[in-house]
């Protein structure tokens, strides 16, 4: 049996898992989830065996992204089978409990209930494992940076100012828990009218790509806004799985040779 990779913190890996990769955000609503799923299945279409983990007990969204429902099995009374879409493996609180049942928990219970959707979870084997962290840098995510052997993070923003404040608020704690910034992505980059074709920066545009710069990361792409996005996401179709021969397929593609 191989034994896991232990990442360069010490941290013990998971066996059968190669790399655990964050994708994280310092605000909410910013697309970190969309763009978590799309990135693992781009990854997966680059010939990856691919998990997403639902690091987001109070909001998971992995389910309805992936149109998923239902339960998982446990392969031995214990461990819990991953459920699978797309040709990837998921795991989220959001098969666990009902869509409705807000999840009224404390820290430690968070932190329980994600140590076992990682370690109690028969992810094996998986080349990369994907976790769509909870928005912010408060005591979970610092936790859970701190707790799950992280090979790196990716940070999703906006182009708008008050989500870039929050991002580099994200990699400054990924960089005080030793985990290295694999790059910022820009969602929301602009927005191509359907009609006419006008382009418009609705959020601004290029913060990301600059505020990389300036903090020495790489930049790894600009997602647009764009009805077809938003609709696949809220379709549980993801648009690299809905048109695999699409630009923004091509694009996710593109940063998950990045990662
Ligand atoms: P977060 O995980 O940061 O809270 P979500 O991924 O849930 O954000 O996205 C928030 C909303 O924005 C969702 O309705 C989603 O479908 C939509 N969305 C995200 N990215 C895009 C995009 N590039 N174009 C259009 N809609 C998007």
């Amino acid at each position: 049996k191989p034994s896991a990779p232990t990442s360069a913190s010490g941290k013990p890996g998971v066996p059968g898992v190669g790399a655990i990769v964050a994708v994280a955000s310092g605000k909410g609503g910013v697309g970190k989830s969309t763009t978590a799923v799309n990135l693992a299945l781009a990854l997966a279409a680059n010939g990856l065996k691919v998990g997403l983990l639902d690091a987001d007990i109070y909001g998971p969204s992995v389910p309805r992204l992936l149109g998923l429902s239902g339960r998982p099995q446990t392969v031995d009374g214990r461990t819990l089978k991953p459920m699978e879409a797309f040709g990837i493996k998921a795991m989220s609180m959001g098969f666990l409990v009902e869509e409705e049942t807000p999840m009224i928990w404390r820290g430690p219970m968070v932190m329980s209930a994600l140590t076992q959707m990682l370690r109690e979870v028969a992810w094996a084997p998986l080349d990369i494992l994907v976790v769509d962290m909870p928005p912010g840098t408060g005591d979970a995510q610092l936790t859970m940076a701190q707790q799950v052997p992280l090979a790196g993070a990716v940070i999703v923003s906006t182009p708008q100012d008050l989500a870039l404040i929050d991002a580099r608020k994200g990699l400054a704690m990924f960089r005080k828990v030793d985990v290295p910034i694999l790059g910022i992505v820009e969602n929301m980059s602009y927005f191509l009218c359907p009609h006419c074709g006008t382009r418009s920066d609705i959020f601004g545009h290029g913060g990301a790509r600059h505020e990389a710069e300036r903090l020495g990361v790489p930049f790894l792409g600009e997602i647009p806004l764009e009805l077809a996005i938003r609709e696949t996401s809220d379709s549980g179709n993801p648009i690299v799985a809905s048109d695999p021969a699409g630009t923004y397929a091509a694009t996710y593609r593109s940063i998950a040779t990045m990662i």
